[in-house]
């Protein structure tokens, strides 16, 4: 009898024992889980860090490069060149070129005429503009312009958010800049600061691409805008040349004899000045 208490004790002590080294030891377990579970984020988010950080470096430096680019090319070409011939009252203002080997100064600001509501133009093309849209609604279409003259600032605005919405689908910084340089200018080149090009649109389908050509209206623009000054700026296989896709949207005045000559001989703007 004495035995078997003596037993039992030493059992319920021993039972007792265990719990605790059980209970011990499940609470360590816990807290190495943790320490080591942060331990592994840390050091998979040091990683991650480290790579945005690499890449953002990277990205300032070619944005750098960039303006360093735009400056040197704009005062290496005699004191910005471009805007001193758009500016100019003599002809050849409607031919300048503007594209990512010859930007525009920064700082020029045409002269403008609001074209539709909220929409402003270079007021020189106002007229052959006007003449144009009127023609295209008196053939029963409905054109609607997306965009008309921007400013510097706005085009930092539209390709930064471009680059965002890369970003958010799961590109990294600097694929984000790449793919937005494929279809935004870099701001510095483009046409839209000249107040020369307009983005026109169907009424009836609003989509910035390719489908877009497939409309009436761009059809009856591809077919006469010539006629009024006009030309499609990035036609499509032509791409190598302008470095802009395809842009059936895209509409740039350059005056009534040249926009006849690049019809006629399927030209780019490059082309046709290079044969000047
Ligand atoms: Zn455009």
């Amino acid at each position: 009898m004495r035995i078997d208490n003596n037993k039992a004790r030493f059992l319920k002590k021993y039972e007792e024992r265990l719990k605790k080294v059980l209970i011990v030891g499940f609470i360590s377990g816990i807290i190495i889980c943790f320490l080591l579970g942060s331990l592994i984020n840390r050091i998979r988010i040091g990683g991650l860090e480290k790579k945005y950080k690499e890449q953002i470096t990277t990205l300032e430096d070619k944005n750098e490069q960039l303006s360093g680019e735009l400056k040197s090319g704009s005062t290496q070409k005699g004191e910005n060149q471009n805007s001193e011939i758009l500016s100019s009252k003599e002809e050849g203002w409607a031919l300048v070129l503007i594209n990512e080997s010859s930007p525009l100064d920064t700082e020029y600001r045409p002269e403008l005429a609001e074209a539709v509501e909220g929409k402003f133009v270079d007021a020189r093309i106002m007229p052959e503009l006007s003449e144009m849209l009127e023609d295209a609604v008196g053939d029963g279409m409905q054109m609607y312009i997306c965009s008309a003259y921007r400013d510097y600032e706005s085009q930092w605005e539209v390709f930064n958010t471009t680059m965002v919405d890369w970003i958010n689908q799961g590109k990294s910084p600097l694929e984000a800049y790449e793919e937005t340089k494929k279809s935004v200018a870099v701001p510095g080149t483009s046409e839209h600061a000249s107040g020369l090009a307009l983005d026109i649109v169907s009424t009836k389908y609003g989509e910035l691409d390719d489908k877009q050509a497939e409309t009436e209206e761009a059809r009856w623009l591809a077919e006469n805008c010539w006629k009024y000054g006009f030309i499609l700026r990035y036609p499509p296989e032509k791409s190598a040349i302008t470095g802009i896709v395809f842009e059936p949207w895209h509409y740039r005045y350059v005056g009534k004899e040249a926009a006849k000559e690049i019809k006629e001989k399927d030209l780019t703007l490059e082309e046709y000045l290079s044969r000047q």
